[in-house]
């Protein structure tokens, strides 16, 4: 459900951890001209917590390769160093304090190996999961928070049994216990970094953000991020997954495909035009790919055109479109 009163608010939260592919453009893509169809902000925002997987430089190659699509931002990491989480772990501090004060946190000191050992009912989630719920400590020291320190323990968020319902844009109506599919979700790991879906949640809210557009590999997430709303005071903005790019076998295409990096196509001599034109017709806004600038595709957007449907291309989708 989308925050009422508040102008729209949308974001591209991309992760430092290798330069920006063709699913991250086209994710981008769509969340630009979803909020600027209605004439709304739209932030940038560099989510750089696990310091183990970001690769230098890539940051500041995301945000120039989004630039060159023609993609802008009214606020982000480059003029303003607050939009990059690292900058803002006092605000998920605070949010952890709420939830502890709440009774919605408490510390865990099992590994997921230990919670593999522990799994006993077959089910088709990962093996870790449900995290148990007989594992919630029946009783806790009134100061515990106050004293727990990083690698001793997890922090764990304990989950309602309500189930949650939200409306995708692109997927409809989406329905999740998350009691039966995860459990009790970690905020904090035990080496002292904020977990994504708490940081995600504590921005979004501080942010302002009034429609969170991302890949549809991270719907599972969304159900957890809404408990996190709210239990934080809020409701949560409006969601829409975009269906992700996939290689001709349906794997998802990954940073690993370095040839479907923007970087890389545009060292290959593929102009900026050629790629939006290419993204508006894989996401149903364009019945061929002809080029075109990411501004003329902003009058026409609409979430009822938006493919539901993954897009299948193979490495050499793009070669015809290179200048030699
Ligand atoms: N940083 C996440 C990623 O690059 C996206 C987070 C989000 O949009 O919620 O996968």
């Amino acid at each position: 459900m989308a925050s009422t009163g508040q102008s729209p608010c949308g974001r591209y939260a991309p992760s430092p951890t290798g330069p920006l592919h063709i699913g991250g453009a086209r994710t981008a893509l769509a969340a630009w001209l979803s909020v600027r169809t209605v004439g709304g902000t739209f932030l940038l925002r560099m989510e750089d917590l696990d310091t183990r997987r970001a690769v230098p430089g890539a940051a500041e190659d995301i945000l120039e390769d989004l630039a060159w699509l023609g993609i802008d931002w009214d606020a982000g990491p480059d003029t303003d160093s607050s939009y990059v989480q690292s900058r803002r772990k006092a605000l998920y501090e605070d949010a952890l304090a709420c939830l502890w004060k709440q009774g919605r946190l408490f510390p865990c000191k099992l590994s997921r190996k230990d919670l593999r050992r522990l799994a006993t009912a077959p089910h088709g989630g990962p093996p870790h999961l449900p995290y148990p719920a007989s594992l919630r400590p029946r009783r806790l020291a009134p100061d515990w928070f106050e004293h727990h320190r990083d690698g001793q323990a997890s922090l764990r968020f304990r989950v309602s049994e309500d189930p949650v319902t939200f409306e995708d844009r692109v997927s409809g109506r989406v329905c999740e216990r998350v009691s039966e599919s995860v459990g009790d979700f970690v905020v904090k790991r035990r080496d002292g970094v904020y977990a994504y879906q708490l940081a995600v949640v504590v921005d979004d809210l501080r942010m302002g953000i009034t429609e969170v557009v991302r890949g549809r590999d991270l719907i599972t997430s969304t159900a957890r991020q809404i408990q996190l709303f709210e239990a934080l005071g809020s409701s949560p903005p409006a969601y829409g997954h975009v269906p992700l790019v996939v290689a001709p076998d349906g794997t998802k295409l990954s940073k690993r495909h370095g040839s479907l990096a923007i970087r890389a196509l545009r060292a290959q001599g593929l102009r900026a035009p050629d790629l939006v034109g290419c993204l508006a017709c894989s996401l149903g806004l364009r019945s061929e790919p002809a080029p075109c600038r990411a501004i003329d595709l902003v009058d026409e957007f609409s979430w009822q055109r938006v493919n539901k449907d993954p897009w299948v291309i193979s490495g050499g989708t793009f070669a015809r479109l290179a200048v030699p």
